[in-house]
């Protein structure tokens, strides 16, 4: 496969309400933390592209002195290994609305665009790098990357895009656990005692075998269905046919959540033909509330 000239396909990625429009072939390479403090990292086939780091910024946050301080580190770096080494700042790259920032660059050893931004809806202080090549239109991209950033809910819901996952989650959830591996996506966002899960199986045809998706789904979400008297109904959701499985707590799990109220199980599986893929969706959550989250499940962009 050839490969594309940067900044000509464009894609977006969200991942903890940081959302923005990055170059197609940049992926997530590694991420840590949570929505107030966290990172994480995107890398083409090649080397690393893009990295934010994020924290909550108490009191002042002095963008200027954040960008000095690493351009004091990066060049000492550089004079250290004897690499020549230049920077700029306040560049008039991009322009953001409802951010205090600063657009800085460095060459010499590694090549970067930087964005040191606080966001003033979230208060969220963040630290951008897009590293490049010499020769490529990165002021472009970097422009772009910056411009189309947002860090915080949009119409009460955060988006949230990678590995070509894709979907939208209510803003009160915040992401409890995940488990990101080769071929099993697993996310589990919470608040108090409501849940929202998304499970993402590629090679659905591999994984389902002879099984059907009834009794993979029953065994797959065993521990999960426990404690609930279920009813399985067919249902559709994007096009495709699915299973919708609605639990009431049984009665021992009743006296065991007595004191948080009586929550629900709501759970939607599918395969996606046109991805190959398998996909859970499942909320618990108490019953007038059920209805709003569970439409969620139509965000999911399977194909
Ligand atoms: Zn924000
Ligand atoms: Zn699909």
């Amino acid at each position: 496969m050839s490969k594309t000239k940067l900044g000509t396909a464009w894609t977006d990625f969200g991942w903890q309400a940081i959302h923005f429009d990055v170059p197609k072939g940049w992926e997530l390479g590694a991420v840590s933390g949570d929505f107030n403090a966290g990172y994480f990292r995107l890398d083409d086939e090649d080397m690393v592209r893009l990295e934010v780091k994020w924290e909550k910024s108490k009191g002042k946050l002095t963008i200027g002195k954040v960008v000095e301080k690493h351009l004091d580190e990066v060049s000492k770096e550089a004079r250290k290994q004897g690499i020549r080494w230049s920077s700029k700042r306040n560049l008039k790259l991009a322009k953001l609305d409802g951010f205090d920032y600063e657009i800085f660059s460095f060459r010499g050893g590694v090549s970067t665009i930087g964005l040191v931004a606080r966001c003033h809806t979230c208060e969220r202080a963040l630290f951008i790098r897009i590293f490049h090549r010499a020769g490529e239109p990165i002021r472009n991209v970097a422009r772009r990357t910056f411009e189309t950033l947002r860090c915080h809910a949009k119409d009460g819901k955060t988006h949230w895009h990678f590995y070509d996952f894709e979907f939208d989650i209510p803003e009160p959830l915040r992401l409890d656990k995940h488990s990101l591996k080769t071929g099993r996506l697993e996310l589990l966002f919470k608040k108090k005692q409501t849940e929202m899960e998304l499970v993402r199986i590629s090679l659905a045809s591999v994984v389902l075998g002879q099984k059907d998706l009834g009794t993979w789904f029953t065994d797959f979400y065993d521990k999960k269905l426990q404690g609930y008297r279920l009813k399985q109904r067919k249902g559709k959701v994007r096009g495709h046919g699915c299973l919708v499985y609605e639990g009431e707590p049984l009665f021992a799990r009743r006296i065991r959540t007595l004191f948080s109220g009586r929550h629900k199980l709501y759970a939607c599986t599918w395969r996606c033909d046109k991805s190959d893929k398998l996909y859970i969706f499942r909320t618990t959550s108490r019953s007038h509330e059920q209805e709003k989250l569970n439409r969620f499940v139509e965000t999911i962009n399977c194909h």
